[in-house]
């Protein structure tokens, strides 16, 4: 890609609450109809008869204005009387259900149970939100992750909520991923030279990421992207901002730094994105790395992040593809 060509679009990979608040930034950054965010959906999950898919939906409500600020997942003025109403049939209650929340989830099962997809339900309910920007879930298969663990392999949600992520985590798989395909969206977007960056936002590299990665096609195309690939670490000071990350790699055997989010992504990233308290890191990686604060607090922490970003991603566009041809990518 030329720096001459006017490449507006950015594609961000995310999970849910972490990945979501970069991308909110990065959606206010680039503004309307310059961003496409390709969602998790190893979460999602059948509930109560319903068709539950919680990053996507943290992502529409946080770029549809609507999530609650404080738990960064649900929606904001929640009501919870259905929940009420089902401890006292003696229903299932350890995956909270808001109102609200509800509506979308018996929305999207009769819209599935009819045969449609996720991707289409996704894009319309983007639009009845408002968002600019194309949200799509990494494949409209049902890939799921399974966490195997020392009490035995547990869906996603019974290690994530219903244990809290006590049991020690021993491997991460994705079921069915080998039959998923990615969105053509996608691939299109990625082969073409619309694009001046692609961002993994810095959500749980193994729970959250991988599933994503896992989806037959999206590694392969990002390792041979035009746009520069750039991520944001998950880890500052040796620890996670929160959440499981650091938990996991510890019982993954990996060092929780910055040195093992490099090594997780090197086959497919440009430039990686630290904290500014991790500002030494950068000499000792063999990627090109950008100190900058990574913490976002507010909604001016995450445009600053977003812009930096894109900067820094600027930087990596003469270099990527020489690079890439040199060999840096394995
Ligand atoms: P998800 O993986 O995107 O679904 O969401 P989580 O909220 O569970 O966060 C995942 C990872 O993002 C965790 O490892 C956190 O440490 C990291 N994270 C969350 N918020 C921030 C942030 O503001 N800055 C940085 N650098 N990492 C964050």
């Amino acid at each position: 890609m030329s720096a001459h060509t006017s490449a507006d679009q950015v594609l961000a990979l995310c999970g849910g609450i972490g990945g979501a608040k970069l991308a909110l930034g990065l959606y206010r950054v680039l503004g309307p109809g310059r961003l496409t965010v390709l969602v998790n959906t190893g979460d999602d999950f059948e509930h109560l008869g319903l068709a539950i898919s919680p990053d996507l939906d943290t992502v529409l409500y946080t770029l549809g204005g609507l999530a609650d600020p404080e738990r960064g997942w649900g929606r904001a003025q929640e009501t919870w009387q259905c929940m009420e109403a089902l401890r006292q049939l003696g229903g299932e209650t350890w995956f909270q259900l808001g109102d609200r929340d509800l509506a979308m989830h018996v929305e999207r099962s009769g819209w599935l149970r009819r045969g449609q997809t996720l991707s289409a339900f996704a894009a319309r309910a983007a639009r009845q939100f408002g968002i600019d920007a194309h949200i799509l879930p990494m494949t409209d298969a049902p890939v799921r992750t399974i966490v195997e663990t020392d009490e035995g392999a547990l869906p996603f949600q019974h290690y994530f909520v219903r244990r809290r992520c006590e049991p020690v985590v021993r491997a991460i798989r994705f079921a069915r991923a080998a039959e998923a395909a990615a969105p053509q969206s996608f691939i299109d977007l990625v082969a073409g030279d619309s694009l001046r960056a692609i961002v993994i936002c810095p959500s749980n590299p193994y729970l959250s990421v991988d599933p994503i990665l896992a989806v037959p096609g999206i590694a392969a195309a990002l390792a041979t992207a035009r746009a520069p690939v750039v991520a944001v670490s998950p880890i500052i000071g040796g620890q996670a901002v929160k959440g499981p990350t650091a938990k996991i790699m510890v019982e993954l055997g990996l060092a929780v730094t910055n040195e093992s989010i490099a090594g997780h992504y090197r086959s497919l990233i440009d430039g990686l994105v630290v904290d500014e308290a991790d500002g030494a890191d950068a000499a000792r990686l063999d990627v090109p790395t950008l100190a900058v604060p990574t913490l976002m607090r507010d909604l001016a922490d995450r445009e600053r992040l977003a812009g930096d970003i894109l900067a820094f991603a600027a930087t990596l566009v003469q270099s990527s593809a020489p690079m890439r041809a040199g060999g840096r990518r394995r």
